[in-house]
């Protein structure tokens, strides 16, 4: 099996370390003998490269590289990565890239910056007596798409780094709007350090504030997207022989102890 990673504005969108979660996506990739091949998509890259690709990942950034990156997300890459979410491609988008794939992101400064919409939420930064929303984070696992992650793992850990608060479901005309929320936060901000929920869940996309990088500390939800990618692609079901995580495994536990303090409920469907 091989699958071919679209990493998304790589030169712009990659800060606190978000690279990371392609390094991981490719070596659990490589460990199960998956071909695993990563696409660099610039402002330069063409349409056509990225729309055959089996997996997207796009990163964080400051806004005067948001500010940068997103005419083009919005007129060329954004409504081909919203054709492939909707074809149930998987794919995670962290931070900056979260706030571009919903309705809108009003940045400190300047014009809002338009999103793509495949997410039913907006973003908005509350300006300048607002503090930016930091530190370490642990959140619960809530979105019953992700069942299968959650029967493995019930926490996601990692960092935070945004001035942006984001607000699900606002534009829904009914209460069941397809944009769910990805998980309930233990410890830390999350969307928005109001509502209790962090980031969100489309189909087989997700969108989420931790950096980290998410995925090394999180290996059940690399390997769900590596899963959903493969099975999407040669239609069929997908299951993993397990790897020794036991290291990663050691710091996604340490983050829960120290930080998760508080009982972390059952899990809910
Ligand atoms: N610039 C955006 C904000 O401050 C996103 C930050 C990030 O990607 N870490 O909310």
């Amino acid at each position: 099996m091989k699958l071919t990673i679209a990493w998304l504005h790589p030169d712009l969108m990659s800060t606190y370390g978000d690279r990371g979660n392609i390094i991981c996506i490719e070596k659990r990739c490589q460990w199960r003998g998956i071909a695993a091949t990563v696409m660099p998509v610039t402002l330069e890259t063409h349409l056509s490269a990225l729309s055959t690709s089996d997996l997207i990942f796009m990163g964080g950034a400051q806004d005067r590289q948001q500010k940068l990156a997103g005419p083009d997300f919005l007129k060329n890459k954004g409504p081909v990565v919203k054709k492939m979410v909707e074809k149930g491609i998987p794919a995670l988008f962290v931070c900056a890239a979260y706030q571009f794939v919903g309705h809108y992101y009003k940045p400190y400064q300047g014009d809002p910056i338009p999103g793509v919409g495949i997410f039913d939420l907006y973003t908005e930064h509350p300006g300048d007596q607002a503090k930016r929303l930091i530190g370490n984070v642990v959140a619960e696992l809530i979105s019953h798409q992700l069942s299968a992650i959650s029967y493995q793992q019930k926490t996601i850990v990692g960092f935070e780094n945004h001035g942006g608060r984001t607000y699900l479901n606002t534009n829904s005309k009914s209460q069941t709007s397809t944009t769910k929320p990805f998980a309930k936060v233990i410890k830390g901000f999350g969307n928005n350090g109001e509502d209790g929920y962090e980031g969100a869940v489309y189909k087989n996309a997700i969108g989420s504030y931790f950096h980290g990088p998410l995925l090394p500390k999180n290996p059940h939800l690399a390997d769900w997207l590596i899963q959903k990618a493969l099975e999407v692609k040669y239609n069929t079901n997908v299951h993993f022989r397990s790897l020794d995580d036991s290291i990663e495994n050691k710091a996604h536990g340490f983050i829960v102890k120290k930080y998760g303090s508080q009982k972390i409920d059952t899990f809910r469907n």
